[in-house]
């Protein structure tokens, strides 16, 4: 696979629809996936990765009791007086949110878990690569990534990626 023009509810989807079958039934899964988005430039298999882990990870946070995940696609406009990711340049790109209602995190856990090798998880379960690989794909792609938890009030991820003129 190589990074071409890539319409990303294609890949999000796909992966929604692999993982359903493999998510125990007391997760709730609600999705909002805007079809309309613009193209971005990306390999597939990257953007599925993404996706993948992200959700993973949301579940496993969940665990046992379950909960809702939810997962939602729209584009997004930025313009310069809105801006308040410092390092975004203004312009057009989709926004992907993978959100869970799981134990959350507290501030000192957030900003370690895109270290590589830093995990919860038991031997075996994890290898605490997931979100290092997920912020170098986003940051390769010219894209960001950003972190809203509460510990006790769930997470959300919300993965920025710029989108490309119309190829007309
Ligand atoms: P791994 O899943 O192998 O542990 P990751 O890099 O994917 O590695 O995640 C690192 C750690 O971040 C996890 O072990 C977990 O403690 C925490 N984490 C990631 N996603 C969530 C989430 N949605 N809710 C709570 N904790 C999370
Ligand atoms: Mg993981």
């Amino acid at each position: 696979q190589t990074t071409r023009p890539l319409k990303p509810h294609l890949v999000i989807k796909e992966v929604l629809n692999l993982m359903h079958a493999s998510l125990p039934s007391t997760i709730k899964i609600c999705q909002d996936i805007n079809t309309s988005c613009g193209m971005i430039m990306a390999d597939p298999t990257q953007v599925h990765q993404i996706t993948m882990n992200l959700i993973t990870n949301a579940f496993q946070a969940m665990g046992e009791t379950g909960g809702e995940l939810f997962v939602t696609l729209k584009p997004i406009k930025l313009t310069d007086n809105e801006l308040n990711i410092p390092s975004m340049a203004p312009g057009e790109y989709i926004c992907l949110t993978v959100k869970d209602s799981g134990p959350g995190m507290d501030k000192s856990m957030q900003e370690r878990i895109f270290d590589p090798y830093f995990t919860t998880k038991k031997k075996g379960r994890g290898t605490g690569l997931g979100l290092s690989i997920v912020n170098g794909i986003v940051q390769s792609h010219g894209g960001y990534i950003e972190l809203f938890s509460r510990p006790g009030q769930g997470a959300e991820f919300k993965i920025y990626l710029p989108t490309i003129k119309d190829p007309a």
